[in-house]
């Protein structure tokens, strides 16, 4: 019976070979049909290509997340809070915001420190998945 292999461009193709003598692989690489084949094929392509591509996305993520940070950085040190850095801010799940007071300690609201910046504060610590609290506090 006629036996189709998947020869090395990467296609269904007939077997000619004597039994046990293909250069493409024993039975399980052999096909009752072309259709089989072509299946067999399909299915191979899927799960590479599907694996490529959360490759790609986590290869991105990573990219946009240093991007981030960077940003981060520079809105937290253009409001007075420059002890955070890139490396720092990779780890953190929490930011801490803290600044000296000149006299009692007290507390002040986020959005009112950060006034213009606050918004983009606010998404770059969402895009991070870094907890932004809602007041500074001033000790
Ligand atoms: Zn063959």
């Amino acid at each position: 019976m006629a036996k189709f292999h998947i020869n090395k461009k990467g296609v269904p193709a007939l077997c000619r070979a004597k039994d046990g003598n293909c250069p493409f692989g024993g039975g399980e690489k052999h096909f009752d049909n072309k259709e089989q084949a072509q299946k067999f094929i399909d299915k191979r392509n899927e799960k590479e290509h599907g694996l490529l591509a959360s490759n790609i996305f986590t290869e991105e993520k990573k990219k946009k997340d240093i991007i981030n940070i960077r940003k981060l950085t520079k809105v937290l040190e253009n409001n007075g809070f420059d002890y955070y850095d890139e490396s720092d801010l990779a780890d953190v799940s929490e930011l801490e915001l803290t600044q000296k007071a000149s006299g009692d300690g007290y507390e002040s609201y986020t959005m009112d420190v950060f006034g213009d910046d606050y918004d983009e504060l606010k998404r770059l610590t969402e895009e991070l998945n870094i907890r932004l609290p809602d007041t500074v506090w001033y000790d």
